[in-house]
């Protein structure tokens, strides 16, 4: 089975997520559980949390095809010790919203080195990072998204994702996501039939398709390598149509939430309309 939907808003709390994605047809959802611009939000109140699982189960929305999304202002690789502290105390938060709101996975962009120590240094701190906040929780699986190894990001090739991976105590609960735009845009060419297949080969050879949690499925407004991270509507940028006709035509993409990140909403609706229609 294929479950597509795309990241919904919050507005007037997380409660309105689940009603937000059945409105564009979803089948599945992304969303953050607070302010992604914000080191520090409420807490969750009985009633958002309540309301949440209520509306889940109404519209038929289990945990494991909704992928909550982490704040973009964590970097669990950070150099600086106090940043560092920083944005691990704010991923637990993340971790424990999602525990509290009977959520399986956390989504997250693994970290960025700052040109201040090297990549392998940099991809350490993760892993404990990743470690600690496991260690604190129970039933959240991390879920590392694939980049577009822009700036000094990373996780935007297979082989650091396996290394950070290969760091993590319980594996049990690690995870991965793959971005189509930032696999593009990192080198992966998904766009010639070729490329896609040799990209998913090695994705189960370096990393392992049972770590494959989840997908955001986005067109890119950049060329294939240029570690650019522009969104693009589906069959509008760079990767076309093709690539997606493939992913909803392929048995190794089912049962996992496959989510768009497009930059424009009011087409999200149609968008996943299309792609089911690919399926
Ligand atoms: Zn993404
Ligand atoms: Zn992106």
């Amino acid at each position: 089975m294929k479950y597509i939907g795309a990241h919904v808003k919050t507005q007037g709390g997380v409660e309105n997520a689940p009603l937000n994605a059945e409105s564009i047809g979803a089948t599945a959802f992304a969303l953050f559980t607070k302010n992604q611009r914000q080191w520090v939000a409420k807490p969750l109140s009985e009633e958002n949390i309540g309301k949440f699982s209520e509306n889940c189960k109404d519209k038929g929305y289990q945990a494991s095809r909704i992928l909550p999304h982490d704040s973009y202002l964590i970097n669990l690789g950070n150099p600086d010790p106090a940043a560092l502290e920083k944005s691990r105390a704010a991923f637990l938060d993340e971790m424990q919203r999602c525990e509290q709101l009977g959520l399986t996975m956390l989504n997250f962009h693994p970290g960025s080195h700052l040109k201040q120590i090297s990549e392998e240094e940099s991809m350490d701190l993760i892993a404990a990072s990743i470690n600690q906040a496991l260690a604190k929780t129970t039933g959240v699986t991390a879920v590392i998204e694939n980049t577009a190894g822009q700036g000094t990001n990373l996780g935007h090739t297979f082989e650091q994702i396996r290394y950070i991976i290969d760091r993590v105590e319980d594996q049990s609960r690690v995870g991965v996501c793959i971005d189509t735009c930032h696999a593009f845009t990192a080198g992966y060419d998904l766009k010639s039939r070729k490329g896609f297949e040799e990209t998913f080969e090695e994705f189960d050879r370096v990393i392992g398709l049972g770590y494959l949690k989840g997908m955001h499925l986005n067109d890119s407004k950049k060329e294939l390598g240029s570690r650019v991270d522009r969104h693009e509507q589906i069959g509008k940028g760079m990767l076309g149509i093709e690539p997606f006709k493939w992913i909803m035509s392929d048995s190794r993409f089912d049962d996992i939430p496959l989510v768009l990140e497009t930059p424009d909403e009011e087409r999200w609706a149609e968008e996943i309309r299309m792609l089911k229609g690919f399926i």
